[in-house]
């Protein structure tokens, strides 16, 4: 064991750091720089990280990368649907402590507005890392209202950046990578791990992003449609184009005019698939399908965990469903 005295300054300034934001909690910190010098403390128990992802793609990285060292929970529960998910009070004290945050702002308000409150976690935001670009879903009836209110031009403010970068596997490297140089700066002691858990989940995330290359790269068709427009990094990446029945908020209701547009984008592009996903009621998408004579199908958002397998199995799956979809070779 290393004496207290020798070490790096930064490694102090981890522990005391891990210590400020555990004060009044029982210590479940990275805790090998101060076990005793006597070797009392040998077990692996109290030396994970504690990590609060904000929602179910970001669960999935810090595990892969953080394996046995990390105790990862989500922020938003399994099978709620994570857009304006509201933290109860319970959820903002396991914030407070935790070694470390990672989300995106923007995405989910109340998370944003709890970080704001919170002081004892290493906070990691990823909208930059991942490149959040603007994406319209189904254009919004602005035209046809007199003048924003100013509570909806900062709702617009809000929703101008798409945060679904989770669905595209070269946007979610580049979140890997930026998880575990956060992980190695905690946890110095186990950067190898962490390097070597990152070189695997890449590996699996180029694998994902060679099938969805060569999957879609000859099909008949190159439009789809989704329930909500969660995959407009997908459709970038592979260069197809969505089009959705309730843009980027799963939550809002289409209006006749957005309805009558995405009906006419079916029938022009001889769509036969109209999309659904599991957390969000399918009424419109199958009334939508019904009056044009496509089928319904589901295609995984993955915003939340999926029933059986993991990120790169929905991904997988997705990946069928669109070469169905559009009859590729
Ligand atoms: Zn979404």
């Amino acid at each position: 064991m290393v004496p207290m005295n020798i070490l790096s300054p930064a490694r102090r300034g981890i522990a005391a750091a891990a210590a400020l934001s555990l004060a009044g909690v029982s210590l479940a910190a990275c805790s090998t720089d101060s076990t005793p010098a006597d070797g009392t403390n040998t077990g692996q128990t109290g030396e994970t990280l504690s990590v609060a992802a904000s929602f179910y793609p970001i669960q999935y990285l810090t595990e892969a990368v953080g394996g046995d060292h990390v105790d990862v929970t989500s922020v938003t529960p399994t099978n709620v649907e994570p857009h304006d998910y509201e933290l109860a009070p319970k959820d903002v004290t396991a914030l407070s402590a935790t070694n470390l945050v990672v989300y995106v702002a923007g995405f989910q308000p109340s998370l944003d507005d709890a970080l704001a409150e919170v002081s004892g976690p290493t906070v990691l935001e990823l909208s930059a890392t991942v490149d959040l670009v603007h994406h319209d879903g189904v254009a919004h009836d602005h035209d046809e209202d007199t003048e924003d209110t100013e509570e909806e031009a900062d709702h617009d403010a809000a929703e101008s950046t798409d945060p679904h970068f989770w669905l595209d596997p070269v946007r979610m490297q580049a979140a890997a990578q930026a998880i575990e140089t956060a992980l190695a700066q905690a946890d110095p002691d186990h950067a190898a791990d962490y390097e070597a858990n990152l070189a695997t989940l890449t590996d699996t995330l180029e694998g994902l992003d060679a099938d969805y290359s060569n999957g879609l790269a000859q099909c008949e068709r190159t439009t789809f449609v989704t329930a909500h427009s969660a995959f407009g990094y997908l459709a970038d990446r592979y260069g197809l184009t969505q089009a959705s029945v309730s843009g980027l908020d799963p939550e809002s209701e289409p209006s006749p005019s957005e309805l009558a547009a995405v009906k006419k984008i079916v029938e022009e592009t001889g769509t036969t698939t109209i999309f659904t996903e599991e957390l969000v009621s399918p009424k419109t998408a199958e009334a939508l399908a019904a009056e044009t004579g496509a089928t319904t199908a589901v295609l995984n958002p993955i915003e939340s965990a999926p029933a059986s397998g993991d990120y790169a199995g929905a991904m997988t799956t997705n990946l069928e469903e669109l070469r169905t979809a559009l009859s590729c070779e």
